[in-house]
């Protein structure tokens, strides 16, 4: 058996090699390296598939989530609500730009934040509310629209880890990054849509909106050399979005294949009492980002034993954005502290194959036995 990896970027390359390695020479041979005609093409493209009226292109997804911020015209110290569990972006561009992380505890079912404990933070300071699709799985946008509403609050959803699922509770329904004010993605190359270095993107329905965010990302401005807003340099390379072109034919086979083995993991691992496979919320599907286990008892001795088989695992995430040094918060977060604790992820990735699956199983079965 060949080496399991968290993720096959290589085995996803080589099935679509001629289509990528030419899309790549065409950006060579025009030289259109920088706001090639690919860019917009691909801008349209994934608007097309979302059913969202723009998609802007930017270098990554932390700047996104930045550029998003900062087209909402916040003062500091304006409150921003967003999960104790996720990766450290998200509180990162809140406190980058002078604004106030108000951080929350998530739901033990999903692992997204909690719509209770995001209606307890509101204060007459709040200004934007940003969920997290953890692991590939949208969180509660209906409930947390509806809460953000009642408080004429923009929702920005950080879709880093969920672009290509769909959300549906009977009223609302949409891919995900197109149900808020803003959405905000990432084409790093591990994600499910991953571009071949750094890329991300900012996705509206709002025509007024897309225009300032455009601008943002270009320097804050809306025709060259006229700066009428404070902006950053923020682009997605031709050479990327010829890459995604590409890819994005494939997205919803590539979310197939993961979710065809995470329902092989869940089978295979449903009867182990220390061991609770991902839920799924009724109102959304999941594209499986990752696939997070909860281990009720030696999670940390259970890594070690599968690494030693020879099977890669990781922790999604080990510390909540409560305990990081730089954004130390007092308040009771025992889900987010519980899960830190708890979630384990295992290879999860569009090349994976039953025989990997059947030992990675075998392996978490043998230790618990
Ligand atoms: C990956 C990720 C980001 C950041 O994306 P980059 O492209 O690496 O900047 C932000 N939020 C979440 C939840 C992510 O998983």
């Amino acid at each position: 058996m060949k080496v399991i990896q968290m993720v096959d970027l290589q085995g996803q390359y080589q099935r679509i090699k001629s289509e990528v390695d030419t899309a790549i020479q065409e950006v060579i041979d025009s030289s259109a390296f920088i706001k090639g005609p690919q860019v917009k093409v691909f801008q349209d493209n994934l608007a097309g598939y979302l059913g969202a009226r723009h998609v802007i292109g930017c270098a990554n997804g932390t700047d996104a989530l930045q550029i998003a911020l900062m087209a909402l015209g916040l003062q500091p110290g304006d409150e921003v609500i967003t999960p104790d569990f996720t990766f450290i972006a998200t509180v990162e561009v809140i406190a980058l730009l002078g604004l106030k992380p108000v951080i929350v505890d998530i739901d033990p079912l999903t692992c997204n934040i909690d719509p209770e404990q995001v209606r307890k933070a509101i204060t007459p300071k709040t200004r934007a509310i940003i969920p997290v699709h953890l692991y590939g799985q949208c969180a509660p946008m209906g409930e947390l629209l509806r809460i953000a509403g009642e408080h004429s609050i923009p929702v920005i959803e950080d879709n880093a880890q969920a672009l290509g699922g769909t959300y549906d509770d009977g009223m609302l329904r949409g891919r995900t990054g197109t149900l808020g004010t803003i959405g905000c993605t990432s084409f790093f190359p591990s994600k499910n849509l991953g571009c071949f270095g750094d890329g991300g993107a900012l996705i509206t329905n709002d025509d007024k909106l897309a225009e300032t965010l455009t601008a943002i990302g270009n320097h804050g401005a809306k025709v060259k050399y006229y700066n009428d807003l404070i902006g950053v340099n923020s682009r997605l390379d031709t050479l990327q979005a010829a890459i995604l072109n590409v890819k994005l034919k494939y997205l919803d086979e590539y979310a197939l294949a993961r979710q065809k083995a995470a329902k092989c993991y869940n089978e295979k691992l449903a009867n182990i009492g220390e061991v609770t496979t991902p839920k799924v919320a009724d109102y959304t599907d999941h594209v499986y980002h990752q696939y997070t286990l909860q281990i009720s008892e030696g999670r940390d001795e259970l890594k070690k034993y599968l690494a030693e088989k020879g099977i890669p695992s990781m922790i999604y995430y080990p510390v909540p954005m409560h305990e990081q040094k730089a954004y130390r918060t007092d308040g009771d977060f025992p889900v987010s502290e519980a899960m830190a604790k708890a979630v384990l992820s295992l290879p999860m990735h569009t090349e994976l194959r039953l025989e990997e699956q059947e030992y990675i199983c075998s392996a978490i079965k043998e230790f618990f036995n």
